[in-house]
């Protein structure tokens, strides 16, 4: 067990905090979504009111070692302000006399946000200079960005060996609630549901989940592998046609048998001809059933309407649902409809412990408007992914132990 914010009197005290303030801007260098800097704001809150002096530090975008103004926190930072209703400070530097200034003026309560770490490229080399010129900003260290937690920088792991005391923060502390301790002994029936492109990308975290989900529900192109290691015919459909990736599909397919775990594959497929916004669609028959097909010059872009129909009651029985992944090509009108389906049957789920598991399906839980009806949307994407893989991420490795 790692020790957390909770853990620390940071009364009068630097405490230099890790966030992921890495949001997306839009081309006047407006912030187009503000919700990574509302999930510090607990933490922050946190540690001001019980005195501590916060110092902040985050990357922004990919700035690879220069200074760019493009990839600058500023705009952060006044949005974190407004968030708290409290100044925030700011300074144009991570490291060097105008930060150790800015540091030095800061008192009991107050905020600074550090300029983006990543215009010194020490920071993804996880030097170990770089990384003591950090931690001298700090008594005391706190990691809260999870989304960058997969990753061993100088921010955020580096950092850990200069500093005496590293803690996580209550977003972090959160997520291995939901990922890690609640998935130990899940309330079951535990059903996963997969989706999105490929099933390489997914095959370790099938793997790994395989000894403990009840179900799985696939979706998405990733099904399109599957009925391809099938033996269907799948026309023009995005899917992994190389012999590696469909032996590994059909082992996946196999081991589930084995251990008679259900594995529901959608039992037919929404395609069309052209791949644009409303476009027209249709769906193939059922799946073994004789004829069934995508025609050669369509491709399947969705799950079809019994899919849907035999996901909702699966959902419906569930204990615990972990959800990565979109069912079908969710960012165009007309190929979200099984996306829309699945989501709101978690969100009508009251009685399950309801995770979403990083990028994309967050995206479309909160495009939809089921976001507040889960129990948790993780913030990470690569980083919950490693998680539910069972991996160490570094950036929590690296902190305390309780
Ligand atoms: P991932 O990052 O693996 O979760 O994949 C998400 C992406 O998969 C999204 O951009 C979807 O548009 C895409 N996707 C989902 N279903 C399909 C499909 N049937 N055909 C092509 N792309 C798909």
């Amino acid at each position: 067990m790692k020790k957390s914010i909770r853990d620390i009197d940071p009364a009068g005290k630097r405490v230099l905090m890790r966030v992921d303030f890495n949001v997306p801007l839009d081309d006047d260098g407006k912030i187009t979504d503000d919700s990574r800097i509302k999930g510090a704001i607990p933490s922050i809150e946190h540690l001001t009111n019980a005195g501590g002096r916060v110092i902040l530090m985050s990357h922004l975008g990919r700035p690879k070692g220069e200074k760019n103004p493009e990839f600058s926190l500023k705009p952060a930072a006044d949005r974190l302000g407004e968030l708290i209703s409290a100044p925030v400070k700011f300074v144009d530097d991570c490291v060097g006399a105008s930060a150790e200034a800015a540091v030095a003026d800061l008192k009991d309560g107050e905020v600074l946000l550090l300029e983006n770490v990543r215009f010194y490229a020490g920071e993804t080399d996880n030097d170990a200079d770089f990384s003591r010129q950090l931690a001298a900003h700090g008594d005391i260290y706190v990691n809260d960005a999870f989304g960058t937690a997969h990753r061993a920088h100088a921010s955020t792991a580096g950092v850990t060996a200069f500093i005496d005391t590293s803690v996580m923060g209550f977003l972090i502390e959160k997520e291995l609630e939901y990922l890690v301790t609640k998935l130990e002994e899940p309330q079951r029936p535990f059903v996963v549901i997969m989706g999105g492109a490929k099933v390489s990308d997914k095959i370790q975290i099938l793997e790994r989940l395989m000894e403990k989900a009840d179900a799985f529900i696939i979706g998405g192109a990733m099904a399109n592998t599957f009925r391809l290691a099938q033996g269907y015919e799948m026309g023009n459909s995005f899917a992994e046609r190389k012999e590696e990736a469909l032996e590994m599909a059909r082992g996946i397919l196999k081991t589930a048998e084995a251990n008679g775990t259900p594995f529901h594959l959608p039992a037919d497929t929404r395609y069309t001809k052209d791949f644009a916004d409303d476009a027209p669609t249709e769906c193939t028959g059922i799946w073994g059933e004789e004829g069934t097909a995508v025609p050669a010059d369509r491709e399947g872009i969705d799950i079809g309407d019994k899919a849907i129909e035999d996901f909702t009651k699966v959902i419906a029985e569930a204990g615990t649902v972990i959800w990565n992944g979109p069912m079908g090509v969710f960012e165009k009108r007309g190929f979200d409809i099984g996306t829309k389906a699945v989501g709101a049957a978690i969100a009508a789920n009251e009685a399950a412990i309801t995770i979403v598991g990083g990028g994309d399906s967050v995206t479309a839980a909160n495009q939809f408007g089921f976001g507040e009806k889960m129990d948790h949307m993780s913030t990470g994407g690569g980083a919950s992914l490693e998680l539910l893989e069972g991996k160490e991420l570094p950036g929590i490795a690296a902190l305390d132990d309780k």
